[in-house]
């Protein structure tokens, strides 16, 4: 698997990297025929619905992104993409995720944000990109590995 190495001092440079990684799949366009699907693994606190603001705000959303805890998802028209921010801390059981419609969520020009995507294993769709949030105290340390080739094409121009 590809990865990539990142030790973040504070919460700009973790913006940053999300800015950088949404510039990259914004560059990446032409290929967005299919969903691109990216998880983030952290405890509670670690900063994955703050990495998410920052790649939102970066594909081009202007107002808040609020945390999609109670909401179990979050989504945003953008002008050339669909972003479904998902936070599945509160889903019991990956099948709620068929009630809710999620292929519905799966259409062209389409990404998938996903904190806590390990419960809802087996219907979320597979992984190109997952990140993984450390504390290092107030800085972080993250993983950024690819797990198809799309996602390697995206992680290699970062
Ligand atoms: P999660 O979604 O993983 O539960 P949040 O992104 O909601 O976490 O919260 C992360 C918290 O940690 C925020 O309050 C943020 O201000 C704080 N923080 C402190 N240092 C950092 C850092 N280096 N990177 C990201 N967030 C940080
Ligand atoms: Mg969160």
């Amino acid at each position: 698997m590809t990865t990539k190495d990142y030790f973040l001092a504070d919460e700009p440079a973790l913006l940053a990297l999300a800015e950088t990684l949404a510039n990259v799949v914004k560059a990446g366009q032409s290929k967005a025929k299919q969903v691109l699907t990216i998880y983030l693994i952290g405890e509670l606190g670690a900063g994955k619905t703050t990495f998410s603001r920052g790649f939102i705000q970066a594909l081009g959303h202007q107002g808040k992104v609020k945390s999609p805890t109670y909401t179990l998802v979050e989504s945003y028209q953008l002008d050339a993409w669909q972003v479904h921010h998902f936070d599945l801390y509160r889903l019991a059981d990956p099948e709620e995720l068929e009630f809710m419609g999620i292929r519905d969520y799966l259409d062209s020009n389409t990404i998938i944000l996903a904190e806590w995507p390990q419960r809802g294993a087996g219907v979320l769709p597979e992984p190109d990109i997952e990140i993984s949030i450390d504390y290092a105290e107030t800085a972080r340390k993250l993983v950024l590995g690819a797990l198809t080739t799309r996602g390697r094409e995206l992680l290699d121009k970062l």
